[in-house]
């Protein structure tokens, strides 16, 4: 019979696995017996709803037996099982769940691709690492045929018609012969097999049965107090089952009982999946009633704003054919969400006051995140989520929470200022920070999209009202200076109309700043639309015409200030160019598109001659 060839992907992890220098090989066997144990649960599954598989959960099992003098180890699983057609594709084509980070990470690592095999769940092709041929003999539920695959490495595979007499599958390894820097007959000894599953296979819900006797004590992860499980077993469950590289920056095991019980390990990750941030990202936590999982992603136990928890959630209380549909309405379901986000927060609060570091990274991978659920249905979560939330500030590097800001405050100061922009270094600069930060007082920087939209709802905390430094009013001045500002503003009411008049088109007013110390002119803006919002609602697709009403600033102990009122008394067309001058290089400053960049060369060459 003529042999097939792998799909080229599958090509390059076979020779991967057959010329394995991994010094692991022995996770092959959790490979096999983690893919016979997903092949159980699936008919499992089906035998809830369908009385035609005739087992019960009590007949589901994973046998492994050995024959040293042929050198063979055997798995065999009474699982879903294949036909011909799902042994070539399944195990013709690399698997797509873990795959996929698989290849991505083997462009960036190539030689060392070695190494980082153990880190995926590389699957049924590990078993090429310790053998010289696999044959695998299926019987699928529901078919009166049985078929063989068989395949002794990258160089291709057979699919045939075989004789088997249950439904399941068994993986047959034929196991290498030594050579001297490697024993592969190790594998062959029913002691190290059993330490191997012991290790790693420990928790598969189904008995792992060898000589006769169940070697694992079936006890999944989540249904174990915390003193007995370590943050290893912890740790290596979540890479394996999540696919991902890293650690998570916390595992969190949940037992709950009352009005609904049930078990959940969840983990929040470190780094976001590359897919995080688009709608390709499936959010939701695995579901299991009765140790039989029933949903892979069930979105509907996690918020919105926590949905990069990744974990699992066991409950016997829950109806085992439960649908989609039945679970938007499930009391019990909505009981055990409300109860994991308010467990979530809890951690998330922890982690920022006991583990800072990894807060931090957590918070750079996901503070966006954290940010959307401020803002999402009209602030809903705002309570919950702003003392969360960190910030870059003014007076030292690093970054602060709002606690902190509050905490730091000087008595005589009444707001938390905070400035939204598009950097960092250009936020510095800005000439309306200059007055605030020389009281002694602090400003949060905010570098995303959606901050001024995050401040504006989050609006006070603490009893501190947030203000932007850019506000019309940032109440910095005292009542003098208020009546101070208020007469000069009246003796200048005319300048300011003309300026006004001058700028009509651009501004909705002009007047005098108590902001500025150094510059001579900065924009704000009046009523509930901010120059951010604009700038935001503008850099959207579409045509948006949502405007702030701009207000110029001006600083009137400033020598242009002066300059601008002697035109005004001699020559009016000078005095409006002065306007347009100052007006130019508040935009600048406010970072916003000079509209008319001509006119505004022209004006500054006019000046030089
Ligand atoms: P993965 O398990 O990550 O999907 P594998 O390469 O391990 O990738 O397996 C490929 C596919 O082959 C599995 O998704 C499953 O559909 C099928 N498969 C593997 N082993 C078995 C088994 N013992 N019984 C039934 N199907 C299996």
């Amino acid at each position: 019979m003529a042999k097939k060839q792998f799909k080229a992907e599958s090509k390059r992890l076979m020779d991967l696995m057959v010329n394995s220098i991994y010094t692991h090989k022995e996770i092959f066997l959790r490979e096999i017996i983690s893919n016979a144990s997903d092949a159980i649960d699936k008919l499992s599954y089906k035998a809830l709803t369908d009385d035609g598989v005739g087992l019960s959960r009590s007949d589901f099992a994973i046998k492994i037996s050995v024959d040293k003098e042929n050198r063979t180890i055997t798995v065999s699983d009474n699982g879903i099982g294949m036909t011909a057609a799902e042994l070539e594709s399944n195990l013709g084509v690399i698997a797509k769940s873990g795959s996929l980070s698989f290849k991505n990470e083997m462009d960036a690592e190539k030689a060392e691709g070695i190494d980082i095999i153990g880190q995926f769940g590389v699957g049924f092709y590990s078993a090429f690492m310790v053998s010289e041929k696999v044959t695998v003999i299926s019987r699928a539920y529901g078919a009166s045929e049985a078929a063989v695959w068989e395949s002794e490495g990258a160089d291709g595979y057979t699919v045939r018609a075989a004789e088997k007499d249950t439904v399941g599958t068994d993986i047959i390894m034929k196991i290498k012969s030594d050579t001297e820097s490697e024993n592969y007959g190790e594998f062959l000894e029913p002691f190290r097999l059993r330490g191997i599953i012991k290790k790693y296979s420990d928790y598969i819900r189904y008995p792992i049965i060898m000589d006769g006797e169940t070697i694992n004590s079936m006890v999944p992860l989540w249904q174990r107090t915390r003193a007995e499980v370590s943050d290893e077993e912890l740790n290596r469950f979540y890479r394996d089952k999540f696919f991902d590289m890293e650690d998570p920056v916390k595992a969190i095991l949940v037992s709950a009982e009352g009005l609904v019980s049930y078990k959940a390990l969840l983990y929040i990750p470190k780094k976001a999946p590359y897919n995080y941030y688009t709608r390709d990202y499936a959010a939701g936590l695995q579901l299991y009633t009765n140790g039989v999982m029933i949903m892979e992603n069930c979105a509907e136990l996690l918020p919105e704003c926590f949905r990069f928890v990744r974990g699992i959630v066991d409950s016997q209380d829950l109806s085992l054919n439960i649908s989609r549909e039945m679970l938007q309405h499930d009391r019990q379901l909505k009981i055990i969400a409300t109860n994991l986000e308010k467990k979530i927060k809890t951690e998330l609060k922890k982690l920022l006051t006991d583990e800072r570091e990894k807060y931090e990274e957590f918070f750079k991978s996901f503070g966006l995140q954290l940010k959307y659920g401020v803002v999402a249905d009209m602030g809903m979560k705002k309570e919950m989520l702003s003392e969360l939330l960190l910030f870059s500030h003014a007076s030292a590097d690093g970054r602060l929470t709002l606690d902190e800001y509050v905490k730091a405050m000087p008595e005589d100061q009444k707001y938390v200022y905070y400035a939204v922009g598009e950097s960092i270094p250009k936020l510095a600069a800005l000439p309306q920070g200059e007055a605030v930060r020389d009281r002694g007082y602090d400003i949060l920087y905010l570098t995303d999209d959606v901050d001024e939209f995050v401040m504006n709802i989050i609006h006070e905390y603490s009893g501190k009202e947030l203000k932007s430094i850019n506000a019309d009013d940032t109440g910095l001045s005292s009542e003098e200076e208020k009546a101070e500002t208020e007469k000069r503003q009246e003796e200048h009411q005319e300048l300011m109309g003309f300026i006004t008049e001058t700028l009509k088109d651009k501004i909705a007013s002009a007047k005098l700043s108590t902001k500025l110390k150094s510059s001579a002119a900065c924009l704000s803006a009046e009523g509930d639309i901010t120059l951010e919002m604009e700038k935001y609602f503008s850099s959207l697709p579409g045509n948006n015409k949502i405007k702030a009403r701009r207000v110029l600033e001006l600083n009137a102990s400033h020598p242009s200030f002066d300059a601008l009122k002697s035109a005004y008394a001699s020559d009016r067309e000078k005095a409006a160019k002065y306007s347009e001058l100052l007006y130019f290089q508040a935009l600048l400053l406010a970072d916003l598109p000079l509209d008319e960049p001509l006119r505004f060369t022209q004006l500054i060459s006019e000046l030089m001659v």
